[in-house]
Formats: C-alpha cells, sequence, structure tokens
C-alpha cells in the first residue's frame, strides 16, 4: 500500500501543532507555507514598538521540523486548491502538491468592515512585514515631532491612535506610552516625548469585550494609569491620508494610526478550482464570523471545522 500523503497550508501555531502531532504517523507530509519562517504573533506588538527584534519572535520552519523525517516543508503561496484532482496549487512555477488529506491553516487578517481603502492609512498587526512598517511609522513620527515647525504639528506627530480594543489593541497602546515617555525622553531635544497621547478607540461598549467584563475593567484602569486615553462606544466614520482621522464625534489630527480589529477571514487561498472546495471554504468563513457575533463562546463546544 503506498503511504499517505498529507498536505498542510500553513505554519502558524495551528499547521506547526498539526505536523507535531503527525510526527510519528506512517505518511508523507507536506507543510507550505508563503514564508519561511514561524511568527511568535503574540509579542508582535513589541516589534512594533521597538522593544524587540524580528528575529527574536520568528523561526525558520525548516528548522522547527528539521528533525522530523516524515515532513518537507515548502515555501509558497497556496493560490487555489483543486478538490476534485486533490491537488495544492503554488504561485511558484504552477508547482502541484498532491494530498490525499489536506489541513488548512491559514490563520486569519484583520477586519475593515468593508472599508479596505483605510488599511494603508491604518495598517494592521498580523506579520512580522506589519510590525516593522509599524515600527518604522511610530519611531518616525518623534523623528518628525522633533523637526516640526509650530506646536500643532508636533502635537500631531506625537498622536497616535489605536482601532480595536482587544488584546492587540491593549497591548499595543499599552506598550506605546511606556516606549515614548521612558526610553525615547533622553533621545530628543526640541521635543517632551511625555507629551505624547495614546488614544485607544473601541467600537463596543468596553474593551476587551470577549474577557470578563472584571477583567476589561481592570485592563482599562491600568491602561489609563499609563496615560491612555480609553474611548469606547467610539466607532471609526472615516480615515483620511495626511494625519487626519474621524471618530464618531471626535476628530483627531494623528501621526500613526493602528489597526488591531484582528479577525476576519481565512486570507490566503483567493481561488478554488471546484465549487465543493469553494462551498467547503465559505461554509467554514460563515461560521468563524458568526462565532464572531456570538457574545460568548459556548465552553466545552466541539471545534466544528480544521
Ligand atoms: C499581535 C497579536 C497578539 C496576540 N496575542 C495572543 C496572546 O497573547 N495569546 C494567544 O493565545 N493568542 C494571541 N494572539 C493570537 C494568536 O497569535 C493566533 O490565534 C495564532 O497565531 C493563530 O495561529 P494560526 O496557525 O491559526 O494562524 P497564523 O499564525 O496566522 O498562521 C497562518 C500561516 O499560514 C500562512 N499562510 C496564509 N495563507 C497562506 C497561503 N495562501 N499559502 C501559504 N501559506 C499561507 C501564513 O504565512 C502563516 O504562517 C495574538 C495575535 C496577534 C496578531
Amino acid at each position: 500500500m503506498t503511504r499517505r500523503r498529507i498536505a498542510i497550508i500553513g505554519g502558524g501555531f495551528a499547521g506547526l501543532t498539526a505536523a507535531r502531532t503527525l510526527r510519528n504517523v506512517d505518511a508523507d507530509i507536506t507543510l507550505i507555507d508563503r514564508t519561511n519562517h514561524h511568527l511568535f504573533q503574540p509579542l508582535l506588538y513589541q516589534v512594533a514598538t521597538a522593544a524587540l527584534a524580528p528575529s527574536d519572535i520568528t523561526a525558520p520552519i525548516r528548522w522547527i521540523l528539521r528533525r522530523q523525517q516524515n515532513t518537507t516543508v515548502l515555501l509558497g503561496e497556496v493560490c487555489s486548491i483543486d478538490a476534485s484532482r486533490k491537488v495544492v496549487c503554488l504561485d511558484y512555477q504552477d508547482m502541484e502538491i498532491p494530498y490525499d488529506y489536506l489541513i488548512v491553516a491559514t490563520g486569519s487578517r484583520h477586519a475593515y468592515f468593508g472599508h479596505e481603502e483605510w488599511e494603508p492609512i491604518a495598517p494592521g498587526l498580523k506579520a512580522i512585514e506589519d510590525g516593522t512598517e509599524m515600527r518604522r511609522r511610530f519611531l518616525l513620527a518623534f523623528e518628525r515631532a522633533e523637526e516640526a515647525k509650530d506646536n500643532a504639528e508636533r502635537n500631531a506627530f506625537l498622536t497616535f491612535v489605536i482601532v480595536g480594543g482587544g488584546p492587540t489593541g491593549v497591548e499595543l497602546s499599552g506598550a506605546m506610552p511606556m516606549i515614548a515617555r521612558r526610553a525615547l525622553l533622553p533621545d530628543f531635544r526640541h521635543i517632551d516625548t511625555r507629551q505624547t497621547r495614546v488614544i485607544l478607540l473601541e467600537a463596543g461598549p468596553r474593551i476587551l469585550p470577549t474577557f470578563p467584563e472584571s477583567l476589561a475593567a481592570k485592563a482599562q484602569k491600568s491602561l489609563e494609569e499609563l496615560g491612555v486615553e480609553v474611548r469606547t462606544s467610539s466607532m471609526v466614520q472615516a480615515t483620511l491620508p495626511h494625519h487626519s482621522a474621524n471618530y464618531s464625534a471626535f476628530r483627531w489630527i494623528t501621526s500613526v494610526e493602528c489597526w488591531s480589529s484582528q479577525i476576519s477571514r481565512f486570507p490566503g487561498i483567493p481561488k478554488f478550482s471546484s465549487p465543493a472546495t469553494s462551498r467547503l471554504y465559505h461554509a467554514k468563513e460563515n461560521r468563524r464570523c458568526q462565532a464572531l457575533r456570538r457574545p460568548r463562546c459556548r465552553k466545552g463546544a466541539p471545534p466544528r471545522g480544521m
């Protein structure tokens, strides 16, 4: 009997866990990722605020799985899955990877709620490139503030708005004042980095909506002690280029806006060669969105999709 072939798309926590779990299985496993590294996303906000270097939170997937003899790692972007022929199609040289079993672990991206045009203005935080781009904007803002012609311009450069009061937004907004007001303070001559404003916006009535209310209240208190301005029930209405943004009744002139409304959809695989796979994908996507709209997850409910 020929050995079974298992294809895993994605080398994040889910894809790696699947591969490691299958390490003693009598099968040929192919793990495909569009990057060559695994990213430890929980510390990405520290890269974004220049507390850690990108290499501190990434490791080559090939290196992580180097001792796993039944597994091959491939670098490539999966652009489609042909379920009728049981092949995964890569962007590189029209390569096709045949499989008997397929695990799709491509993660999620940020949700802009139909306003994708806001992404260049307020980038999200999910990949290492997002972290380095956010860090570039964050540090550049202090450089520009140092050279500002007047107070209005200086204040604009020292104002940071973070959209989304989930865990990422809370972590990011908590880290920014500490770096700005302490670490950067002695480095500048013409600005007082303690004047930095960090504003955290959340559309819902409280931050950390998936956490118990008591913890969310404590988190808000801690953020406020750090000097973060937490604004709940503040829905973004517009976000414009040239450092201008409108939120509910407020309007802030900002230098850096960050988007941290994390989960929207399975991002990676835009095209499905087979209608059956397409239906499967969209069914999963819908279930995921519905699950997110539910106020609380049911304890002990079994996962419905892989
Ligand atoms: C800033 C931040 C902080 C977080 N903090 C915490 C925390 O403190 N605690 C916690 O439990 N969780 C935290 N999370 C959430 C946690 O990191 C994620 O839930 C987890 O990483 C999801 O793992 P995953 O494997 O499903 O997806 P991912 O880690 O996103 O991995 C998906 C992989 O698939 C690859 N991929 C995608 N599309 C394709 C394609 N078409 N072809 C090939 N490869 C593709 C990507 O390159 C990526 O490597 C945080 C997330 C973020 C962003």
